[in-house]
């Protein structure tokens, strides 16, 4: 199947050859087409099987050849839960957009940086791109009307829910006009959320993909015992051994973090950290050096593990195992992308092994547990 039989007008199947994609995904083959006939769409899928772009292109191509919209009248509006997710949709359509014959107009807006560079700029703006707070800030105060809205995307309508954003959703669902398409993802459905696509979407293509199935095969998981005083030095060595070139570490808590880079720093490994206390300006800086392969450790806490898209990311390390199953499949899930494969590590105290056994159960997979005890880490 290629990407012309969806329905795709030229410049689009030129701009998705541009960036290496040669065959759509499967979220792709039936999404595209029906967000073309302006039905609405269920998607159940994770970051990784290709779901942006799903919904990024036919929304694109159902532009074309439209009106411009009145000043400060959006016509797409996407939700998503994160700042980063809003940088990272804002990019693909910005990708995608620069490509059509007909000029699009695409601006992501969140929170966290100041609020007037985006009132200024947001005057034409045909596709926005918000997180829910920012966007109840700038309708507020006139920068935006949702009045015109003709296509409503929520993006990880899951985690919007988990982050306590009901409310913002609701309100802003209520400046929508009643007649528009919707078209909604999650990677998880539990009641909360089938309440919503109960509420939102008509008669929608329910698009269902198994992507925690689906790549954990690429996913080489391994397991060292290591004591936590030794943990620091281990790490250090294992990225030296390995030879890893770009490596995630996902450790509890801001602290950790912030330590660790310290003491990689010191050590002459080149390290960012990535957590909420950071400011924007220094997430996005760290994001963006590593997506561009300009930074070879990123210190993580779980804000990092859903929703961020970086291609191809060989290594992940669990410095500190997650609270929950869950949390580690997402966790994992940053490497063994998009058909490549990939390491994911986790660095266990004696203390954590039963918490790591069931982790393993939940997960379905069992890892293997290599002893580090007799291991010589002076010197790292
Ligand atoms: P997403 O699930 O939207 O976060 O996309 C996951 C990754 O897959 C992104 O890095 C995309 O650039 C990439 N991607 C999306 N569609 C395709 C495709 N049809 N072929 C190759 N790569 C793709």
């Amino acid at each position: 199947m290629s990407f012309s039989s969806l329905g795709l007008s030229a410049s689009l199947v030129k701009a998705v050859a541009a960036q290496n994609y040669t065959a759509p995904y499967p979220i792709q083959q039936e999404a595209i087409p029906a967000i073309l006939q302006g039905k609405d769409v269920l998607g159940i899928a994770q970051t990784g099987s290709g779901k942006t772009a799903s919904f990024v292109l036919p929304v694109l191509e159902k532009l074309q050849g439209t009106r411009a919209s009145r000043n400060r009248f959006v016509k797409v509006l996407v939700l998503v839960p994160t700042r980063e997710l809003a940088v990272q949709v804002g990019d693909v359509f910005k990708t995608f957009a620069g490509s059509l014959p007909q000029k699009i107009k695409t601006f992501a807006v969140y929170g966290g940086v100041s609020i007037n560079p985006q009132m200024m700029q947001i005057g034409s703006v045909e596709v926005l791109v918000a997180t829910p707070g920012r966007l109840l800030d700038l309708v507020s105060s006139n920068a935006v009307h949702l009045s015109e809205v003709e296509v409503l995307v929520l993006d990880e309508a899951d985690k919007m829910l988990n982050m306590g954003f009901e409310e913002e959703m609701n309100r802003i669902l209520a400046l929508l006009p009643r007649n528009r398409q919707n078209i909604l993802f999650t990677a998880t459905m539990d009641e909360e959320v089938q309440d919503i696509t109960t509420r939102l979407l008509s008669d929608p293509l329910r698009i269902e993909m198994e992507v925690e199935k689906q790549n954990p095969d690429l996913i080489k998981q391994l397991a060292y015992l290591v004591e936590p005083e030794r943990k620091g030095p281990f790490l250090r060595y294992l990225i030296r051994q390995e030879n890893m070139k770009q490596v995630l570490v996902f450790v509890s808590s801001t602290r950790t973090a912030d330590n660790l880079v310290g003491k990689l720093l010191k050590n002459g490994l080149q390290a960012m950290a990535l957590h909420s206390k950071k400011s924007q300006g220094a997430r996005t800086d760290a994001l963006t050096k590593f997506k561009a392969g300009k930074l070879r450790v990123l210190v993580a806490t779980d804000l990092a593990s859903r929703g961020i898209d970086i291609q191809f990311l060989p290594h992940v390390i669990n410095y500190d195992l997650p609270r929950s199953p869950k949390d580690y499949i997402h966790r994992i899930g940053r490497t063994g992308r998009a058909e490549a494969e990939g390491e994911a590590i986790s660095l266990v105290s004696a203390e954590d092994l039963h918490h790591f056994k069931v982790i393993q159960k939940k997960a379905g997979k069992k890892v293997s547990l290599v002893e580090t005890d007799d291991l010589d880490l002076s010197g790292y």
